[in-house]
C-alpha cells in the first residue's frame, strides 16, 4: 500500500471488549459498513440493526435520542439541527392538504410562521387562539375536523400555563394529536400527560451553555416510526459533533435547572418587591394567577421571568442596558443570564389584539436568569432599576 493509499485507509483500533471508553466517541462519520451486500441489504430492509448513513441513523445521535426519549417518558425520539428544524419538520410530516391545526396566540414566534405562512401554502389551515380560552378550544374542536393542536406551556415571554389536561382530553375526544413544545418546561416535566408528541430545542436547557443547537421530536415508537422517513428525506439531521456537546450539556441538566430555578424564584420575589415593577410572571410565584395550575403540572417552573415595568419603552431599555449580569440576547436558559427590552419582544408580526392577548406591552422586559450567584444577579437587578427610574 503506497502512503497515499495508507492516509485514505488509516490503521483501525478496535477497542478490546472488556476495554470501554466512559465517554462515548464521536462517531464523526457520515458513513458506515457491513462486511458484506447480504448485511447491508438486512439493514436496510430493516430486518438488523446497525448504522449505514448518518442523515439517517448515527452511534452518537442514537445514545441521545435514547437518553430523551427516557427523559421525557416516551419510546423514541429523532434529532434535527435546531428546535425550529423539529418544528417544521414535525409538523410538515404531519398534516396533509387539507387538515387543520389549532394553534395559539402566545406561542413561539416562528411556529405561528410555520403554520400561518408554510403549511398554508400547501393547504393546511388553522385557528389561532389564546392558550386561556378554554371554551374557544372546545368549540373549535368540537366544530372543526382537526389534526393537530400545537401548544406551549409556559408561554413566551409571559409564561401562561396551559390546562394540559384539559386540552389532551378535547384534543383525544376529537381525534387530534397533541404537540406540546415542551423547551420551556424542560423535558422532565409533563411526561404524565396524555401528549402525542413533544418538541424541544436543545439549543435552551439541554446543551446548557450556547454554544450549540439542536432540536429533539420525542414521540411512541408508532408517531417517530411514521415520521423517520420524511424527517430523512428533508435532512435536518443533527451534527454528532454538536449531538456529542448536547449529550455532555445533559450531565449536568438537572443541577443547572434547578439552580435556574431557584434563582429564577428568589429574583421573582425580588422583583416582585420593587415599586417600579408592576408585574411579574413566574409561575413558581404564589401571584401568578396560574400557580396552583402550574404547582399541578410542573415540578419546578424554569428560569424565565417577565418583568411588566412602570414607565415604558424608554424605561425598558435603560434597565436592560443598565443590567451588568444580563447580555441584551435572544434565548433562554443558557447558563449566563439574559435580557430582552420591551423593543425586542414587541415585533412578532402581532395584531394589536392579539399582542393585548399575549400581554406583552411597551413595559414587558423577559429574563433569563442563569447560574450566577443568585445575591448578585439581585444586586444587579436593583441597580439596573434604579439606573433606569432614576
Ligand atoms: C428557542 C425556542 C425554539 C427554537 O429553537 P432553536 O433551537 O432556536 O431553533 C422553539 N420553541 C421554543 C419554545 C423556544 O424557546
Amino acid at each position: 500500500m503506497k502512503n497515499n493509499t495508507l492516509v485514505n485507509h488509516p490503521p483501525a483500533v478496535p477497542m478490546p471488549e472488556d476495554n470501554r471508553s466512559l465517554v462515548a466517541p464521536i462517531y464523526q462519520s457520515v458513513k458506515f459498513s457491513f462486511d458484506d451486500t447480504a448485511e447491508t441489504l438486512s439493514y436496510l430492509r430493516g430486518e438488523r440493526d446497525g448504522f449505514f448513513y448518518s442523515r439517517s441513523s448515527n452511534p452518537t445521535l442514537k445514545q441521545l435520542q435514547l437518553l430523551l426519549a427516557q427523559l421525557q417518558g416516551r419510546d423514541d425520539c429523532l434529532l434535527t439541527g435546531s428546535g425550529v428544524a423539529t418544528i417544521a419538520a414535525s409538523l410538515l410530516s404531519l398534516c396533509k392538504q387539507g387538515d387543520h391545526i389549532l394553534a395559539f396566540i402566545e406561542s413561539y414566534g416562528p411556529t405561528r410562521y410555520i403554520v400561518q405562512h408554510l403549511l398554508a401554502k400547501f393547504g393546511v389551515t388553522h385557528t389561532l387562539l389564546s392558550i386561556e380560552d378554554l371554551a374557544g378550544i372546545e368549540r373549535v374542536l368540537r366544530e372543526s375536523p382537526t389534526r393537530l393542536v400545537v401548544f406551549e406551556s409556559p408561554t413566551n415571554p409571559v409564561t401562561k400555563i396551559a390546562d394540559i389536561e384539559h386540552l389532551t382530553k378535547q384534543a383525544r375526544r376529537a381525534g387530534a394529536l397533541t404537540v406540546l413544545d415542551n423547551t420551556f418546561a424542560g423535558f422532565h416535566n409533563h411526561g404524565a400527560y396524555d401528549i402525542d408528541i413533544y418538541l424541544h430545542s436543545l439549543t435552551k436547557y439541554a446543551s446548557g451553555h450556547g454554544d450549540v443547537m439542536g432540536g429533539a421530536i420525542i414521540a411512541r415508537g408508532e408517531l417517530i416510526d411514521a415520521m423517520r422517513k420524511d424527517l430523512s428525506s428533508m435532512g435536518p439531521t443533527l451534527d454528532p459533533h454538536a449531538a456529542f456537546l448536547i449529550q455532555r450539556g445533559m450531565r449536568t441538566y438537572f443541577l443547572r435547572y434547578e439552580r435556574q430555578c431557584a434563582n429564577a424564584q428568589a429574583a421573582g420575589l425580588f422583583l416582585k418587591s420593587h415599586a417600579r415593577v408592576k408585574a411579574v410572571y413566574y409561575p413558581g410565584l404564589e401571584s401568578h394567577p396560574q400557580h396552583a395550575l402550574a404547582r399541578r403540572q410542573m415540578t419546578d417552573f424554569g428560569a424565565v421571568v417577565t418583568i411588566e415595568l412602570d414607565g415604558g419603552l424608554e424605561q425598558g431599555a435603560r434597565f436592560a442596558e443598565a443590567l451588568q449580569l444580563f447580555s441584551i440576547s435572544a434565548s433562554v436558559g443558557s447558563a449566563e443570564s439574559l435580557v430582552m427590552p420591551p423593543q425586542l419582544l414587541a415585533g412578532n408580526e402581532y395584531t394589536a389584539e392579539q399582542r393585548a392577548a399575549a400581554l406583552i406591552t411597551r413595559g414587558t422586559v423577559r429574563l433569563s436568569i442563569g447560574l450566577e450567584d443568585v445575591e448578585d444577579l439581585i444586586q444587579d437587578l436593583s441597580q439596573a432599576l434604579d439606573r433606569a427610574f432614576s
